[in-house]
């Protein structure tokens, strides 16, 4: 605390990152990263960015990158909102389309950004608990709300809703924004992107950390009405004109155009996952039908906090949320082949 802080300072309760630990090397399971490295024709475009022209400004409004978002998925430039990572895109969101007075819904278990942003920017909010095999309960979304936000998969629980699901909600929300964050879609779910031209008040939001192992660049984009998208580039340009840089627009432009190595690579993950799940309920583990890049386990024997322990100390890091109704699970996110091997290896021994 300190009295050079503003009370919106004093009041906020930031959100708390997974943790990227310098001490020793570890297997790193805990922040839903890629294993594998960004595609070499990625790098090599960033590459070829890094040059004089760095003493520019980039282009405010990433035209390039809308555009080669808009041929990918069909959809005109004016529907796609590029930013810096999808927890821009989000916050940008809370901002362009929800107001304090009527409480916005979120399940209880679900990314614990939105309880951030919505105290940040002083939006009521209410909890809609999911049901106990954490499945969304999508009856509970369909009432007078002041929007709504969920991701799908959900995080960290993996569960993934139909978009018939979906649809319903749309049609019983239709005078407020419903945000689909689609964090996950790529490993195995149908995205929404698809419902975009039907339900101007539906935006999906998407991000290149994962699916195409770019956590390091920050590049998230919104799918939506072009009303949608102009609500967030007034926000945005109120805040900063510039969000994503030159070499982020170059790389981010490049991964869309490589197809064969995002396919490649997001296939690898969802066989390693489907591998890692048999195999673990061969020891007791039991884990839902992830169809995200992260799988969500619990052990009848052994508490997860200890597991995380163990785990961290055989230099093997998994996310812990000592949270209630899911602090005896862990999120374990899909590493290599080599990686969830050691990962299995290690808790053959810890299980005994
Ligand atoms: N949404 C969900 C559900 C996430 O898990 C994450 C990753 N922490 C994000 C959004 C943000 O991802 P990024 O800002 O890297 O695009």
């Amino acid at each position: 605390m300190s009295k050079y802080w503003s009370k919106l300072a004093a009041g906020v309760e930031p959100y708390v990152p997974g943790e990227q630990p310098k001490d020793k090397k570890y297997i790193k399971l805990n922040t839903n990263e890629n294993p594998y490295p960004p595609s070499a024709r990625v790098l090599e475009a960033i590459r070829a960015a890094a040059n004089e022209s760095l003493k520019l400004y980039p282009d405010p409004n990433g035209e390039e990158l809308k555009n080669t978002l808009a041929a990918y998925y069909g959809l005109k430039k004016e529907q796609i909102f590029v930013g810096n990572g999808s927890d821009e895109v989000l916050a940008f969101s809370f901002m362009a389309f929800f107001d304090p007075e009527q409480p916005i819904l979120f399940p209880d278990i679900t990314y614990s950004f939105y309880p951030v942003y919505a105290r940040l920017f002083q939006i009521g909010y209410e909890l809609i608990p999911l049901n106990e095999d954490f499945t969304l309960p999508v009856e509970r979304f369909l009432k007078p709300n002041g929007g709504i936000i969920f991701p799908n998969p959900n995080a960290p629980t993996g569960e993934y809703v139909s978009l018939e699901a979906i649809e319903n909600i749309l049609r019983h929300n239709q005078e407020k924004v419903v945000i689909i964050d689609e964090a996950y879609i790529d490993f195995g779910g149908e995205s929404a992107q698809r419902l975009v031209d039907k339900y101007p008040n539906l935006l999906v939001v998407q991000t290149f950390s994962k699916s195409r192992s770019l956590a390091g660049l920050r590049v998230g984009f919104a799918l939506g009405h072009c009303d949608l998208i102009q609500g967030l580039e007034r926000i945005k340009n109120s805040i900063n004109s510039y969000t994503l840089d030159r070499l982020a627009l170059a790389g981010a432009v490049e991964a869309v155009k490589d197809e064969a190595y995002f396919q490649t690579t997001r296939r690898r993950i969802i066989e390693t996952r489907d591998r890692v799940i048999a195999e673990l309920q061969k020891i007791g583990f039991k884990t839902g039908p992830s169809q995200t890049n992260f799988i969500f386990i619990t052990h009848p024997q052994i508490k997860a906090e200890e597991l995380f322990e163990k785990l961290k100390n055989e230099a093997i890091l998994v996310r812990y949320f000592k949270q209630p109704k899911i602090d005896n699970y862990l999120r374990v996110s899909i590493g290599s082949d080599p990686e969830m091997d050691r990962f299995l290896e290690v808790l053959r021994k810890i299980i005994g």
